[in-house]
């Protein structure tokens, strides 16, 4: 059978990834009835263009195949964890498209974890250990070497299931005990070197409270969590690959619904931070405006930025999945960004460097409004109206006096067209006493209107703005965040934060046509000829703010 599959975006058929070659397996050999994937964040930051990927793939493959996707908290250290972070995930993972079957916690399983915890200590597979973390990293060993085995591991099952409860009780201060698995100190993947299963933190957790002092490792919790919720498809990033074993080790030792983990290389992007840890730095210092500031990697500074929901899930598509790191041009997401927006966005005209025209066969104070299209691609679409007048304003940088050749755009005794108007010529140059041009004395030549018979072309067209008509915008010009392509290469001795890029931000202002503060559509703008602009929440009536989303154009093509 041919196996090709559609895009998200619907383009060119592609091969199956090999997440999909397995769930396709597992379906024909009848290992399941229906797939079940989870999406595992850890309440402590917002999520990142990583997770994204995680977020398109885990829900991405149920639907494909007809499962469900269960939205999954991995809530055991509760000293990192906030409700703020808990708000966050869902409404970034809304935003991206995406509905989850069940909202679930790791920490709605805790007492059947103890439970389990038990069992593995009457099995005489758990023991408590009282030397602390340190003694225990240095008697684990090394590849070569094998552990050495804890004083403490050969205490009865009586003894370890009072110390344990006792530990639950309360009776020991943090780090005086912990529960280790008894397995083996020699074991070559030094994860089964009697890994520990419960710490004490007398700490209160976002949703338990008080109830508990001693929380669950990672390890112990997260396969049997996806057993509990009868996960399938287990999907993670590649750093997880050593742990598979032990994930195997608990579900058949337990004798509970056989959850498979699978590893996939995680996201990294050129020029760009996704530690969570490193990313609340950034925020704590100051260094950027907050989680949501557009510079940002997180879903909501790409929201606030202006990239769309459906860009991402494009982008996602494109990386695909593999088994191999690999750093991902941050190009290539600005590239889905544009091929959305250029579909879908409204079009207006800003001026961000006037120079003032003044059209010297106007009649004084008349306006003349003409009906735009808001998207060229829809022509018969929605319009705005443009007003055009005697005074107006285009970008300084469209007039040359002096051009060199194959410059279309403004010269003296030059014409050009006013993009959606007139043609018209410059006569004279007006200049203060430092030489400076202040102004352009132009004509017109009514005849060129739109829809006027002989529309004369000119090779240059300008987008303009009328004077009278304009309104002053603040722009926020973006740039990425960091000077270093790849953030993983940071020299030893030097901090990441040296590579901050000081023109990441550059306020600038610009002349609006008037339309552009009317605009309905929730989604970013097309600045015609200059780039993608998206309002800011930080915006009033009286003084809009406009996030550049990304550059019109770029020589960039993928592959
Ligand atoms: P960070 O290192 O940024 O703190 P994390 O892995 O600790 O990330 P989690 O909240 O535990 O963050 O991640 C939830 C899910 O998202 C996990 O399944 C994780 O593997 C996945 N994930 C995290 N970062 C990436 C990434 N860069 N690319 C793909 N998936 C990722
Ligand atoms: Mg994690």
């Amino acid at each position: 059978m041919e196996e090709v599959n559609k895009t998200a975006s619907g383009e060119e058929p592609r091969k199956l990834n090999f997440l999909e070659e397995i769930i396709e397996e597992d379906l024909r050999e009848g290992k399941y009835d229906s797939i079940m994937t989870r999406f595992p964040p850890e309440p402590n930051g917002y999520l990142h263009l990583g997770h994204a990927k995680s977020i398109c793939l885990n829900f991405g493959l149920a639907q494909k195949y007809g499962g469900k996707t269960n939205l999954r908290y991995d809530d055991t250290n509760p000293v990192k964890e906030d409700v703020e972070y808990v708000d966050s995930i869902k409404e970034d993972i809304k935003w991206l498209g995406f509905q989850w079957d069940k909202e679930l916690y790791a920490s709605d399983y805790f007492d059947q974890l103890y439970e389990w915890a038990e069992k593995l200590i009457n099995m005489g597979l758990a023991y408590v250990d009282d030397q602390d973390i340190d003694q225990i990293r240095q008697n684990r060993g090394t590849v070569d070497v094998p552990g050495t085995p804890s004083p403490y591991r050969d205490r009865s099952i009586e003894e370890n299931l009072r110390l344990f409860r006792e530990m639950r009780d309360g009776k020991y201060e943090d780090g005086a005990k912990v529960l280790r698995a008894k397995i083996d100190m020699a074991h070559p993947n030094p994860m089964f070197r009697d890994p520990i299963l419960y710490r004490i933190k007398h700490v209160s957790h976002h949703r338990t409270g008080d109830k508990w002092c001693i929380y669950p490792m990672y390890d112990y919790t997260h396969g049997q969590c996806d057993s509990i919720e009868h996960i399938t498809h287990s999907i993670c990033t590649l750093e997880f690959d050593v742990h598979r074993p032990l994930y195997d080790w608990f579900i058949q030792t337990l004798g509970i619904f056989p959850s498979h983990q699978y590893e996939f290389a995680r996201l990294n992007l050129t020029y760009t931070l996704m530690s969570k840890r490193k990313l609340l730095e950034l925020v704590q210092k100051g260094l950027v405006s907050g989680w949501d500031d557009p510079r940002m990697p997180t879903l909501c500074g790409a929201r606030r930025r202006g990239y769309t929901p459906q860009a991402l899930r494009m982008f996602c598509d494109r990386i695909g999945v593999s088994k191999r790191e690999q750093l991902i041009d941050l190009q290539l997401l600005e590239w889905c960004v544009r091929q959305d927006l250029n579909a879908r966005s409204n079009r207006y005209m800003v001026v961000q460097d006037p120079l003032k025209v003044t059209i010297t066969n106007w009649e004084k104070g008349k306006v003349e409004y003409f009906d735009c299209p808001l998207n060229p691609a829809d022509p018969e679409g929605a319009t705005r109206r443009v007003p055009f007048t005697g005074e107006l304003y285009i970008e300084r940088a469209d007039f040359m006096e002096e051009p060199p050749k194959k410059f279309f755009r403004l010269r003296p005794g030059g014409e050009v067209r006013l993009k959606y108007t007139y043609i018209i010529k410059c006569e004279e140059v007006v200049k203060d006493e430092q030489g400076n041009i202040t102004e352009l004395r132009c004509t017109y030549d009514p005849s060129t209107a739109p829809g006027a018979g002989d529309w004369r072309s000119v090779k240059g067209t300008l987008h303009w703005v009328s004077v009278p008509d304009a309104v002053k915008v603040t722009l926020r010009n973006y740039d990425r965040l960091f000077t270093l392509s790849d953030m993983s290469q940071v020299p030893p001795g030097m901090d990441y934060k040296e590579f901050l890029n000081p023109d990441s931000l550059i306020v600038g202002e610009g002349w609006a046509e008037p339309a552009l503060l009317e605009d309905k559509s929730a989604l970013a703008v097309q600045f015609e000829r200059t780039g993608y602009y998206v309002l800011d929440k930080d915006s009033t009536p009286e003084s809009p703010v406009f996030n550049k989303t990304t550059s019109l154009k770029d020589s960039y093509k993928p592959e």
